[in-house]
């Protein structure tokens, strides 16, 4: 007799996993292409206002359903989002070259304002995980449309901007990124702030790592890394048109931490109560992500310039909020 909970027991069904994804543009797409090969999901279902688009997205994701564990990929509309553990938001305008993330915000609010009380209605237990920029911005829209607790609605927030970080210092300093231990914090955007002061290698401090390492941490990198950072998506968008690859990565393991109830640090965008000093806003501060969204809000200690800096970033985002009449 098989053992309760363990292989071989039917007692217990395994568990139906649903994603949506609205929005199945370039970012959109390459959520549901990174979720499909994660092996996460029992189902993923795609929503676009281009209804074309996320049924040729869904049929090309299914074929290739003999080289992934078994899922099913289907378009659909808000309905079907009943039943969904979480739904990534990343419908929207895409940023245009040259253009700042906040320019894009009164266009963006107006799409979610007809959008999310249609999934809030199908699946009112749902994590709401918003990638569409200015993802600050638009987490806070998504806290007030939904009227949901405010741990149940998260943005990816700067979950990119940080793993650029990691991934420029540990290039610089010839160490596996994962050992990188970094954090941008604040707006996904242009006032985004890089916590050098508490930047280390496995708890080393950078410039104890480079000494022992002999790894280069000549004066003025920190600067070109933190500008190299704040750049990037102008630099991708210039050459590019977009950038999908890596907030796909990063989404799959945001979706990876609430679905596995893991308690896994992101620097996801979240509403603030007064952290820091900061109140009613949605930015990123490194947070615990569990299975009901951001579990808590962690208050990392910051040099007197960086928490300047944050608040700056605070006033940013609170003065667009207001403009754009939320
Ligand atoms: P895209 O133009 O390729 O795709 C956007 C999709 O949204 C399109 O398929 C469009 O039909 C759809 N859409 C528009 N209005 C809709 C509505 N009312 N309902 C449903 N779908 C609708 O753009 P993209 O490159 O995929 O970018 C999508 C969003 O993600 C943008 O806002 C972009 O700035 C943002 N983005 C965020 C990050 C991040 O780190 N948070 C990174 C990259 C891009």
């Amino acid at each position: 007799m098989a053992i309760p909970g363990e292989a071989g027991d039917v007692s217990v069904p395994p568990a139906y996993v649903k994603i949506a994804v609205i929005g199945v543009g370039a970012v959109g797409a390459t959520i549901a292409y990174a979720l499909m090969i994660s092996g996460l999901a029992s189902e993923i279902l795609l929503i676009d206002v281009n209804e074309a688009r996320a049924e040729g997205e869904a049929m090309d994701l299914m074929h290739g359903l003999p080289f992934v564990r078994p899922v099913t990929v289907r378009s659909g509309k808000y309905e079907d989002c009943a039943g969904a553990q979480i739904v990534v938001i990343a419908a929207g305008v895409a940023q245009k070259p040259g253009e700042t993330r906040l320019e894009l915000v009164k266009k963006n609010v107006a799409i979610f304002r007809q959008m999310v009380p249609q999934i809030t209605a199908a699946a009112p237990g749902a994590v709401l995980l918003v990638v569409s920029n200015p993802v600050d911005i638009l987490t806070y829209a998504t806290n007030k449309i939904s009227g949901f607790p405010a741990r149940q609605v998260l943005g990816s927030g700067t979950v990119l901007d940080t793993a650029r970080l990691r991934t420029l210092i540990g290039q610089h300093l010839r160490i596996d990124s994962r050992s990188v231990h970094a954090n941008v914090v604040g707006e996904h955007g242009d006032s985004e702030v890089v916590v050098w002061s508490r930047a280390s290698i496995a708890g080393m401090p950078l410039a104890d790592f480079c000494r022992q390492r002999g790894s280069p941490c000549e004066p003025g990198f920190q600067a070109e890394i933190t500008q190299q950072v704040s750049r990037a998506a102008y630099e991708i968008i210039n050459r590019k048109g977009a950038t999908y690859y890596a907030i796909g990565l990063g989404v799959r393991q945001i979706v990876e931490a609430i679905l596995r109830d893991q308690d896994t640090v992101f620097t996801v965008s979240t509403l603030l109560h007064g952290q820091l000093g900061i109140d009613d806003v949605c930015l990123s501060l490194p947070c615990v992500v569990d299975r009901g969204g951001v579990d808590a809000v962690l208050e990392p200690s910051l040099d007197d310039g960086e928490l300047a800096a944050l608040k700056r970033s605070a006033a940013l985002l609170y003065d667009t909020a207001r403009e754009a009449g939320l």
